[in-house]
């Protein structure tokens, strides 16, 4: 109806005003222009230039200002899709609200308001891009400002609504195209590869985020945390004294991609990994191989931290109705105040996905795969990272269903508990919830093999079983991960299964480095010729290939090397394990001193003892400059003198 409105007021301007006689023309409202279904068109419009700006805004900043910002990093590779998507629901929904609104009430006056009041909704979201404004100021600012645009926009309405119908197709056609475009990056990435080498086998790389190794024997109860772990362990070699090269996630999963340590790594709590070093992904991309990733740590194992780099296909964030709803600066928003679940907090911008969604994402990829080449599929779970609570349904079933309230409120603050006043009981329940996590991830990774197994994926396949870290209720003074350099953190179970390749049921008890996993996989793979991955292959330990100087003992390294986030003034705090010890070297001047073998929680320090000073001087040798020189250096293994 307002179409036909206009079109006899452009016709008025044309050659036909002539024929028409010419009575005073009343007066129009200016909201006219602006009928019910007209407000709703509006309103998604500009959602819609919202959302574009809001876009912008967001790649500025990530490409001038600071790469993984945690305000950038509230968006995911999905972005150019979500974002739009999500502000136009949202906008439509308003804009529907002020169309009911203007119909019942026949009042223009309401129409011009709610287009007003659109105006200062969408200031209200680009304000929320900016950190450090309180509700209270963006709410005062964007009402200040969206009443201007109102009336801007109110004096000039047959022009804005021309502008908004001619424009609104182009914004709806963009989203739709960037929504489409996945999938076709994903075909023409295999377009070129070289075909892999004959007989190739897979590789399942799985990653249990915050798994420590001493936390995989019996519970309190006696009763085995992991029977599935151990099972699979019998297949295989089992690593019982394998160690993470840093404590956290990131610089973690980095050194496992790249071989490289931590100080080599760009990795930073707000730096992504660079494309310095090359990836294991990327090096059997480049060989002819089909790569995915599959994370349920959704923050630093994200596309933006540079760990996607080498998988063609990779899923993070979860596409669903709600992760689209959250992902535009109003969508977070208006989650945020309606949920009170742990996943809103605001440092975790992504909903996580429990492990049946991790295994459901890898199966789904390896039936829709074309077949013809080997995959190298990495998965990350993300279960026994706190709050420590299983899915409900798993958590019905477990003994643990009847935690009160009052239980399940510790868990959910865990991340914020005062680490000085926290209860011992508490610090109980959070380990046995712990453990119960792990028992819930074990229980999956046990499903995830039977459904493999159905489909023959695992036929001809390397598989690692690992951990980033694990955790500290406590044992040192400090409870989670990322700050210190103890066993608890750094002390990982590492399983490698290859039926044909790998012996069956084999216990080695030398420590091992994560970050010898690149240059083990290439040698498995058989293309270590052209690696370059530093380090030894773990494979020396069951071949006695690759097997330099009098030990096979190898010094271990882990690494901080930052500190909230900044590069650190000093050396970072190291952790190296050599010769039966542990020592550790942090906050400048502390020294520690553990036997590996009597004392694996690290609980007697020897530094003060003075038939250890001998050793403890050797190894503080390595930390001054030696480790650095023999880690960068070209493919060298660690020699050490042996236990
Ligand atoms: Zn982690």
């Amino acid at each position: 109806m307002s179409l036909m409105i206009e079109g006899a007021a452009r016709s008025r301007g044309g050659h036909n005003v002539q024929e028409e006689p010419e009575p005073p023309a009343p007066a129009k409202h200016p909201a006219a222009a602006f009928s019910p279904p007209m407000i709703v068109i509006v309103a998604v419009w500009m959602g819609l230039v919202t959302a574009s700006i809001e876009l912008f805004i967001f790649w500025f900043r990530w490409r001038f200002i600071d790469a993984t910002a945690l305000s950038s990093l509230q968006l995911n590779q999905h972005a150019m899709w979500m974002v739009p998507l999500s502000d136009a629901v949202i906008f439509a929904g308003a804009g529907l609200g002020v169309a009911v609104l203007a119909r019942l009430t026949h009042s223009r006056r309401v129409a011009g308001l709610g287009v007003a009041a659109l105006c200062a909704l969408a200031v209200y979201a680009l304000l929320l891009t900016y950190r450090g404004l309180s509700s209270l100021a963006c709410g005062a600012m964007s009402a200040g400002v969206g009443f201007r645009l109102g009336l801007l926009i109110l004096a000039h309405p047959r022009s804005c609504r021309r502008v908004i119908l001619a424009t609104a197709p182009v914004l709806v056609g963009a989203t739709v195209l960037a929504w489409s475009m996945e999938p076709s990056r994903e075909r023409l990435a295999g377009h070129g590869l070289p075909p892999a080498p004959a007989g190739a086998p897979n590789v399942l790389f799985i990653v249990m985020d915050t798994v420590r190794a001493e936390s995989l024997g019996a519970d309190s109860q006696g009763r085995t945390i992991a029977p599935v772990l151990d099972r699979l362990a019998r297949r295989g070699v089992r690593f019982e004294q394998a160690r993470s090269s840093a404590p956290w996630t990131l610089p973690s999963h980095a050194s496992m991609f790249t071989g490289r340590l931590p100080h080599e790594l760009s990795t930073r709590l707000d730096q992504p990994l660079d494309s310095t070093y090359e990836t294991i992904a990327e090096f059997v991309h480049a060989h002819g191989y089909d790569t995915a990733g599959f994370v349920a740590n959704t923050f630093f194992c994200s596309r933006w931290f540079g760990l996607a780099r080498g998988f063609v296909h990779y899923e993070d964030v979860a596409i669903d109705a709600r992760e689209i709803f959250r992902s535009s600066g109003l969508g977070r928003s208006i989650t945020r105040k309606l949920s009170t679940s742990p996943n809103d907090r605001p440092t975790a911008y992504f909903e996580r996905k429990d492990a049946t969604t991790i295994n459901a994402e890898l199966m789904g990829w390896l039936r829709r795969r074309p077949k013809g080449r080997p995959y190298f599929a990495f998965l990350n779970y993300y279960d026994a990272h706190d709050p420590y609570l299983t899915p409900e349904e798993e958590g019905r079933r477990s003994s643990r269903a009847s935690r009160s309230a009052a239980e399940l409120d510790v868990l959910r603050d865990w991340h914020r508990t005062s680490r000085n006043g926290v209860r011992p009981e508490h610090v109980r329940l959070a380990r046995e919830s712990y453990e119960e996590c792990i028992g819930y991830l074990d229980r999956q990774i046990g499903r995830l093999f039977e459904g493999l197994e159905a489909m023959g994926a695992l036929e001809n396949t390397i598989v690692v079983i690992t951990s980033d870290h694990g955790e500290e209720f406590g044992e040192h003074g400090f409870f989670g991960h990322g700050q210190r350099l103890y066993s608890q953190v750094l002390h990982v179970p590492l399983l490698l299964i290859a039926p044909g390749r790998i012996p069956r049921g084999r216990r080695i008890a030398t420590p091992v480095s994560l970050s010898s996993l690149p240059a083990t996989l290439v040698d498995l793979l058989g293309l270590s010729t052209s690696s370059p991955f530093p380090g030894g292959s773990l494979a020396r330990y069951w071949n006695g290939r690759g097997h330099r100087g009098a030990s096979m003992d190898a010094l271990v390294l882990s690494e901080i090397d930052d500190d909230d986030g900044r590069r650190r003034e000093g050396p970072p705090a190291r952790a190296i394990v050599s010769e039966g010890k542990v020592y550790i070297h942090s906050d400048g001047e502390r020294e520690e001193l553990y036997d590996l073998w009597s004392d694996p929680s690290e609980t007697h320090d020897l530094s003060h003892d003075p038939a250890n000073q001998e050793i403890l001087a050797r190894l503080r040798r390595l930390t001054d400059g030696q480790v650095t020189a023999i880690a960068t250096g070209p493919a060298t293994e660690f020699g050490s003198p042996g236990r």
